[in-house]
């Protein structure tokens, strides 16, 4: 499941955006909708990994058994969609390039699976590296 995230992130990469994808999976490991951030693409700082699998899914009659996939840990925003519409699982790709709200999450009975994945490692420091106006521009934080 991660690997259509990590294709979404690379995708980003490609476009000179923000290299973080996400996926919503069903019950059934069938795949429901899936994304990335597209800051930089669209001109737009709501569209994050999350929020652009989210929406590509389009109406569900319920979140139960589904399963949110993203490459880096999500953020406030993120975790917040994940509460709000009941997605009870969140496979994180890795949280060393940012430690978003995942333990938050599980905090509020959210079932947590951070992977660790050397790529999605990879791909963030690599951008960071490269882009660190960017990033900063991305968290929110000051130079
Ligand atoms: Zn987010």
């Amino acid at each position: 499941m991660l690997r259509v995230a990590l294709a979404e992130a690379r995708a980003g990469y490609a476009e000179g955006g923000v290299p973080i994808g996400a996926a919503l999976f069903g019950p059934d490991g069938g795949l429901l909708g899936r994304g990335r951030n597209r800051r930089v693409q669209d001109d737009d700082p709501s569209v994050h990994g999350e929020t652009a699998a989210f929406r590509d899914a389009g109406r569900q009659r319920s979140y139960r058994g589904t399963t949110m996939v993203t490459t880096l840990s999500p953020c406030w925003y993120c975790s917040g969609l994940i509460l709000q519409f009941g997605i009870p699982r969140v496979v994180v790709g890795e949280d060393r390039t940012f430690e978003g709200r995942h333990a938050w999450l599980a905090e509020h009975g959210v079932e947590v699976i951070v992977v660790d994945d050397p790529e999605c490692v990879e791909l963030m420091t690599t951008f960071i590296k490269e882009r660190p106006d960017l990033w900063n521009e991305d968290i929110g934080a000051d130079e």
